[in-house]
């Protein structure tokens, strides 16, 4: 088998453009791959065949009409989305039971671009229910495993969509991040996964956890992939009044190298309690690295960053509450049968329609958003946010960049987090990112000496100055080696 899934966007490319191979074959041998390997790992909820040979088939004709050059930067990638993105025609099913029957009747516009820019589209991923969650363990559909472990979680929410394509079944994928979403099952499978300054990606069409901090980005094994991705992602919508007018070539600076650029490291993310000791020695030796090669280390503070968990675990759930607030049975979602008045079946339907942790956030978030309990919580949250914001602004007065963990710690084995607020702390290095709406990325730098599974460093840049980050991360890939497909499902080539 061939597996176009564990290639590259180049490799790719250059297969099509040499007629080594066609978009059609393409989309057959990856479809079938997804066939023979995802019953073990389970990172696909849906797949989308009819889509992909049509797509192929568009790829194709341009490909004997001499119009490859004209096609965008994914043309005849295989490409997959995250289950809480809208697909014409597909299931968007958040992996709630409350939208197991919900058929997307348009396409989000993060969908749409990643189309256009040529991708061949081969299905919907598992996550966390409604992306609530680091371990895609509160899916309604079932668990996603680790290609690199299969006893170990993939990280969530967006697992499926790190899983995929670390087991070479899409070239990229697309997740969404809200506290880590994206960052985090990134560093779990060992895959770039970028998470973008907020406003860089559309918006529109991704059903809503948190609004002000939700993101989309892309997953890949290599940083120019990532970065292609985004430059098809990347722009203004009219249907989001937050996305922002963005002509940025994310590829444009990734050859540049480290030298002269300013990487900040802070000494109270290195030394947080809860932090992994093989973790935390993959940041130091990566941070040496990045010394070696030009880079210069500077320490810089964030003194607030400390509050962005618990700003977080206000701001979320009262956003969560507000979104989740349209699943009423009567507009979307499940509806409970055999309910007399509507008050009845409201109850029900939003009872047994949601799980235990989506049922949290909404009780968080009803509670924190009730009078007199707003002023304690809410208000001061905001505040925090801010404080946290200006703590970046500062501190990227010094630097260009920022070097620190994504997780605490490596993949983890099913059922051995079961306590929320334990779970809750996989984020503790990825939230206060979000609050501040920098852009934040994976950077996978081989294998933890204690676990054997991957490990991640996150780069943060200012906002909407991405192309830092990236370029930081390429410097380290031309140590560490694009991402490779995990052992078990690397295809025979
Ligand atoms: N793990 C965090 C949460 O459960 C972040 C999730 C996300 O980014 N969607 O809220």
């Amino acid at each position: 088998m061939a597996a176009f899934g564990a290639m590259g966007v180049r490799e790719v490319r250059a297969g099509l453009a040499a007629k080594e191979f066609s978009a059609r074959e393409v989309a057959e041998d990856a479809l079938s791959r997804i066939k023979a390997v995802d019953p073990q790992i389970h990172a696909f909820l849906e797949v989308t065949e009819e889509a992909a040979y049509a797509q192929a088939a568009k790829v194709d004709e341009a490909i004997a009409a001499g119009r490859l050059a004209e096609m965008g930067p994914l043309a005849g990638v295989p490409v997959a989305f995250k289950d809480n993105m809208n697909m014409e025609g597909t299931h968007t099913t958040c992996s709630s039971r409350m939208l197991e029957n919900y058929v997307s009747p348009y396409t989000a516009t993060c969908v749409a671009n990643t189309i256009a820019a040529g991708g061949i589209p081969l299905g919907k991923l598992n996550m966390d229910e409604f992306a609530f969650g680091s371990s895609t363990e509160s899916s309604a559909f079932g668990i996603t495993r680790n290609p690199w472990d299969l006893e170990r979680v993939p990280g969530g929410s967006s697992g499926g969509s790190a899983a995929a394509v670390a087991a070479g079944l899409a070239t990229i994928t697309l997740g969404s991040d809200t506290g880590g979403s994206i960052r985090q099952p990134g560093s779990f499978c060992g895959i770039v996964a970028v998470k973008p300054t907020y406003g860089t990606v559309s918006r529109y069409g991704v059903v809503a956890f948190g609004s002000s901090l939700d993101q989309v980005g892309p997953f890949a094994r290599s940083v120019e992939d990532a970065a292609l991705a985004l430059n098809a992602l990347a722009g203004h919508d009219p249907l989001d009044c937050t996305s922002q007018d963005i002509r940025t070539d994310f590829t444009a600076n990734l050859a540049e190298g480290a030298k002269g650029l300013k990487v900040g490291i802070v000494p109270a993310f290195m030394e947080a309690e809860g932090l992994d000791a093989e973790v935390r020695d993959k940041v130091a030796e990566a941070a040496r690295q990045l010394e070696q090669l030009g880079a210069e280390l500077v320490e810089v503070d964030l003194p607030n960053a400390q509050a962005a968990m618990s700003a977080y675990y206000v701001l979320g759930p009262c956003e969560a509450f507000s979104n989740l607030a349209r699943f009423d049975s009567v507009r979307y979602g499940y509806c409970a049968e055999g309910h007399k008045d509507l008050g009845g079946q409201y109850e029900d339907s939003r009872a047994t329609g949601f799980g235990p942790e989506a049922r949290r956030r909404i009780m968080l978030g009803s509670y924190l958003l009730s009078a007199g309990v707003y002023e304690k919580y809410y208000y001061p949250a905001q505040q925090v946010r801010t404080l946290i914001t200006q703590d970046y602004v500062r501190a990227y007065e010094k630097v260009d960049v920022i070097l620190a963990p994504v997780s605490p710690r490596t993949a983890f084995k099913f059922g051995e987090i079961s306590d929320p607020t334990t779970m809750y702390l996989s984020d503790m290095f990825t939230i206060s990112i979000n609050i501040a709406g920098n852009g934040g990325m994976n950077m996978p730098v081989g294998l933890g000496a204690e676990s054997g599974m991957p490990v991640g460093v996150q780069l943060i840049s200012p906002q909407f100055k991405d192309e830092n980050m990236l370029r930081a991360a390429a410097a380290l890939e031309t140590v560490y080696g694009p991402a490779p497909v995990a052992p078990a499902f690397c295809p025979e080539r």
